[in-house]
């Protein structure tokens, strides 16, 4: 009937989950979200009208009946029911109370790739401005840091080169390594195994045989934690046999003398030995990729969750350097991005310790004066704060007494979590602000409900640099309000009147900051449904479909060639724990899972955790398909599934990291990637010991 077509409400928006960005229709009604329909191909430039498993059945979530409606507040160990105002109050008095006791150092606050531009924005403003604590840092610490790191020194600025569809959908070759693309980044796949079935060469090195990997026309299988030999060796027969592009390294690039005489060392035969790359595969690889006309290379998290993942970074960048694989279409470096908003929220936001928007320097004078023209005259503090993993360590020290959490789940995301634990029960007081009562939420003194991406507006920026709207489909459930609403909130209780009216007003206030988002507005993006991609400065600027075109992001224009010495893993395999694990994700899940093990859909294909195990091995440790195991490390232990299956070598196992039962940063290290300080999750040696039928 009438009545019910017209409570149906449509919002044209973009996905929350992986940084692919696809764009569609979501309906909703009552409160509720109904589905999601794809938008017009010309206004959805990631996907046209495609969606993944996850952003076509994965809203489900925001009608889960577990979600927050109310502020909570802990008392004698059990939470109760609150109001906004005496949530707020208490959250005031508590933080002021330590800030008195022990100086405004003593608190911290995390933000949220998940969360808007906007919502990022603020909450690095309410630590710098409002608390005046250098302490704030985001997951994007954990994913793509070293990537952040990596291509800052050699091209400039640490984001992805090129388009998804224009550039690493019509490129002749691919070097994809380190990414699980078919489950991290679906759509994006697609577009590959498309190109590639048309003919493009799609070359996969990956310890493991993933979704990718069977469309490839090489594969080659290598030992976790040992990928800046390889690439290495790449450049070194490259240069060896004269395919490298000597005009582009020329007009450029500066420093390719010191890489040559640095990969002088990695012969076939030595990156045989480190990596079990066979010679002739190493040589093929290189070649095909120096003799095509353009490549694209895209990399994700088992390149850069290392303790050496910077310099894998460079080690890639390198070898798209001496290839002349940059500043023209259908070429490029493409880290891809993990969560829906880790590019624009975890990057260029500055929620991070050690720089401001637009990664401005926190040292330069001129630009803290910027920053305190627009915020009441205070000045973000200079010096840096503590990166994510340290803030944990400096708890336990007894130097943080303070935390405030948005929209993250670091018991279960941080490496180590036995230790990420011990250090929550040790503040002296927690907020956590979320959508369901998380496993780090059970710690907290206070809980703010806050309202999902399906209720709330504002923009995430995609992993191709392409600022896209968010809008809301329906109201925020019960008394959940948005990041942006409880941060403003935050502020006034603190005593600042931000007095933004909308997301849009927030927006102004970061293109007046932050030059690459200079000539970007809620009215232009109204003109230009297909979003504005950075750098875009001012607002004649159409933005930046490509990177470098005519110079590289430094003051001389140039790139420069970072050798990167070789490392290994920090673990390596013994007797006592043979074998190595890798961590990554699965295409049904998400993350800490707190959206998607809320979705029965996506619940239904993987509702457990799992380990995989390659038959030679399950036969020698007498472990079952589908039969419990535990899996255990010098941290921890956990009771899994066992997957028999032929995907790694037999020395090497896989856990996904989206679940709390079995969860497997139980097991994970906590050594970190001294530029980056990116946990290595990817290598840590375990033992196997089966349980016997269920
Ligand atoms: Fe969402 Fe990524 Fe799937 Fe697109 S590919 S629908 S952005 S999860």
């Amino acid at each position: 009937s009438e009545a019910r077509i017209s409570r149906i409400t449509k919002a044209e928006t973009t996905c929350n989950y992986c940084a692919v960005g696809c764009n569609f229709d979501l309906y909703g009604k009552d409160g509720k979200v109904l589905g999601v329909r794809p938008s017009e191909p010309d206004e959805a430039p990631a996907n046209d009208f495609s969606t993944c498993v996850k952003g076509k059945f994965g809203y489900d979530f925001v009608n889960s009946p577990n979600r927050l409606e109310t502020p909570l507040i802990k008392e004698d160990g059990e939470f109760r029911e609150a109001s906004w105002d005496e949530a707020l109050d208490v959250v005031y008095d508590r933080i002021s109370e330590i800030q008195e006791e022990h100086g405004e150092r003593s608190v911290a606050v995390t933000s949220s790739s998940k969360a808007t531009n906007e919502e990022n924005y603020l909450n690095q403003k309410f630590a710098r401005q409002v608390l005046q604590t250098p302490h704030v840092d985001n997951c994007a610490r954990l994913c793509h840091s070293s990537t952040v790191a990596g291509l800052q020194q050699t091209v400039g600025y640490g984001a992805m080169t090129n388009r998804i569809n224009e550039d690493i959908g019509e490129t002749d070759c691919y070097l994809i390594t380190g990414s699980n693309t078919t489950s991290s980044h679906p759509v994006l796949a697609t577009r590959i195994k498309q190109n590639a079935a048309d003919g493009a060469d799609l070359i996969v090195f990956d310890p493991r045989k993933i979704g990718v990997g069977e469309h490839a026309s090489q594969y080659v299988q290598t030992k976790p934690g040992t990928d800046i030999a390889w690439l290495n060796g790449m450049v070194r027969h490259i240069i060896d046999q004269d395919l490298h592009d000597e005009e582009f390294i020329e007009q450029r690039t500066k420093n390719f003398e010191e890489l040559k005489e640095k990969v002088d060392s990695f012969t076939p035969e030595r990156v045989e030995e480190l990596t079990g790359v066979p010679p002739e595969e190493l040589k093929t690889a290189a070649e095909t990729i120096a003799t095509a006309d353009t490549c694209i290379f895209g990399w994700a998290m088992g390149m850069t969750q290392h303790a050496h993942g910077t310099r894998n970074v460079l080690a890639i960048t390198n070898l798209a350097l001496v290839t002349g694989n940059l500043g023209k279409p259908r070429a490029g470096l493409s880290p891809f991005r993990g969560q829906n908003n880790v590019q624009g929220g975890g990057g260029d936001m500055g929620p991070a310790p050690h720089t401001l928007p637009g990664y401005q320097d926190l040292s330069n004078e001129d630009v803290r004066e910027k920053f305190a023209d627009e915020w009441d005259g205070v000045k973000p503090p200079k010096d840096f704060g503590l990166f994510l993993p340290q803030q944990y360590e400096a708890i336990l020290d007894g130097d943080l007494h303070g935390m405030y959490i948005m929209g993250e789940n670091p018991v279960l995301s941080e490496p180590d979590i036995n230790e990420a634990e011990k250090a929550l029960r040790e503040l002296d007081f927690l907020v956590v602000q979320d959508l369901f009562l998380t496993e780090t939420a059970e710690y907290a003194d206070v809980v703010l409900p806050a309202a999902s991406a399906a209720e709330k507006s504002g923009t995430f920026t995609n992993t191709e640099r392409r600022i896209q709207r968010v809008r809301p489909a329906i109201e925020p459930r019960g008394d959940a309000k948005s990041d942006l609403d409880i941060l403003c909130a935050l502020a006034e209780r603190f005593g600042y009147d931000w007095g933004y009216d909308s997301a849009s007003d927030v927006m102004d206030e970061i293109s007046r900051l932050v030059p690459i988002y200079g000539g970007v507005s809620y009215d232009r993006l109204e003109e230009k449904p297909t979003g504005l991609q950075w750098p875009c400065r001012d607002e004649d600027d159409p933005g930046t479909p490509y990177l470098y075109e005519e110079e590289f992001n430094h003051d001389d224009g140039l790139a420069r060639f970072v050798p990167a010495d070789y490392a290994g893993p920090v673990e390596m395999p013994d007797e006592e724990y043979p074998l190595t694990l890798s961590t990554g994700r699965v295409l049904y899940h998400w993350h800490t899972g707190t959206m998607t093990r809320r979705v029965e859909a996506l619940m239904h294909h993987v509702p457990e955790s799992y380990v995989t195990i390659h038959p030679e091995m399950a036969e020698k440790l007498g472990v079952e398909d589908d039969e419990y195991v535990r899996v255990e490390s010098r941290r921890g232990s956990i009771v899994v599934r066992a997957h028999v299956e032929e995907q790694s070598d037999p020395g090497v196992v896989f856990i996904p990291m989206h679940f709390a039962q079995g969860a497997v940063n139980e097991l994970t290290a906590h050594e970190l990637d001294p530029t980056s300080h990116i946990p290595e999750y990817k290598v840590s040696s375990v033992k196997i010991t089966p349980l016997g039928p269920d």
